[in-house]
């Protein structure tokens, strides 16, 4: 079958599930995606009547997780008496784990949530598609078969879809929500562990010490540090975050290499144990920076160490809130 019939049956599916929501009112509000305002992109949208569901869709551009607006809890998902609506949320698999993440740090209610799961079959990288597209602009993109097909003014070039997709997408395990609750419905799937032999990170560990610093420092030097990747990310989600503390200002804001340093550095600590390998983060990147290597490398430390994989239900506590007497701390003697 080929990716277009693909996302037709999987937005098929989401429209039929958010009808039977909407109409026996097991949700006030479903949060899905719609077709972008600019191409090779897509967009969050609210529906809140029956007759709205052909505004869903499904495709390869829907990068946004889409549990980023449930936290914090949005004026359009409370009643006008300020009190919580019921939410109906389209997941793939990374949203379903961040729902559930979000659930253990008690800050979504999953009482008030129905994840309408899905089984995701990837997304476009969109960064490797604007870099081989160069200054041309980009009209439209459509998926043809197999094929990414992207248009210009009196051009169009073909992208095969297994060679453009985001190399996360390409060792994601968690394709479809957990079904570990009663919250999903639609595709989803028992998964109480996953075996993940974290190939893409193999070889950026076989590196010595200078060479990932050169590559760190080569990676995230065009940074701008606009912090779109911050706010794409579902679990960047505090009030204040450190880069706009004023008092004490934490670190210095200039384009200058170790500001952007630590600025990446702090946040994936943050993110440690509790990143969902979604993405995002790099998608809305406006200058390209893939970020999946720093977010996975902790994700493989944090599975080496505690096995331990956000967001696979909703009830285990992630390392960063627990401690055991057991847990092993060789890690503050390590040189490398
Ligand atoms: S850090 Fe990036 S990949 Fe991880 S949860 Fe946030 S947006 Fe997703
Ligand atoms: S980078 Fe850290 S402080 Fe800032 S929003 Fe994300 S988790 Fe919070
Ligand atoms: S989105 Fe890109 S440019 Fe902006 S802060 Fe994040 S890495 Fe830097």
């Amino acid at each position: 079958m080929g990716i277009d019939t693909e996302n037709q049956e999987i937005e098929n599916s989401i429209r039929e599930i958010a009808k039977k929501l909407l109409s026996e009112n097991q949700v006030d509000v479903i949060i899905g995606y719609a077709e972008g305002t600019i191409p090779l992109s897509s967009t969050p949208i609210f529906i809140r009547k029956e007759e709205d569901v052909n505004k869903l869709i499904w495709n390869n551009l829907c990068y946004i997780n889409l549990a980023n607006y449930l936290v914090p809890l949005m004026p359009q998902l409370c009643d006008s008496e300020g009190n919580a609506l019921k939410i109906g949320i389209v997941a793939k698999g990374c949203v379903g784990r961040a729902v559930n993440h979000l659930a253990v740090e008690k800050q979504v209610d999953l009482e008030k949530v129905k994840m309408i799961g899905i089984r995701c079959n990837g997304i476009v990288n969109r960064s490797k598609i604007n870099l081989e597209i160069g200054e041309k602009e980009i009209l439209e993109v459509s998926i043809s078969g197999n094929d990414i097909i992207v248009k210009g003014k009196d051009w169009e070039k073909k992208f095969p879809y297994d060679q453009y997709i985001n190399d996360l997408c390409k060792v994601c395990k968690v394709k479809s929500p957990s079904a570990s609750n009663e919250t999903c419905v639609g595709e989803c799937e028992e998964i109480e562990s996953i075996h993940d032999e974290f190939a893409d990170v193999i070889d950026f560990e076989s590196k010595s010490s200078e060479e990932k610093w050169n590559y760190i420092k080569e990676a995230l030097e065009p940074c701008t540090l606009c912090y779109s990747c911050r706010q794409a990310c579902p679990l960047c989600y505090c009030n204040l975050c450190f880069v706009d503390q004023n008092l004490p200002v934490w670190f210095g804001k200039t384009a200058e290499l170790p500001d952007i340093i630590v600025f990446h550095l702090i946040r994936a600590f943050h993110l440690a144990g509790r990143c969902v390998a979604c993405g995002a983060c790099s998608s809305v990147c406006p200058v390209g920076i893939d970020l999946n290597m720093i977010t996975r490398k902790l994700e493989k430390i944090v599975k080496d160490r505690y096995d331990f994989t956000s967001g696979l239900n909703a009830e285990t506590l992630p390392p960063m809130m627990d401690f055991k007497m057991e847990d092993t701390e060789e890690f503050m003697l390590e040189e490398d």
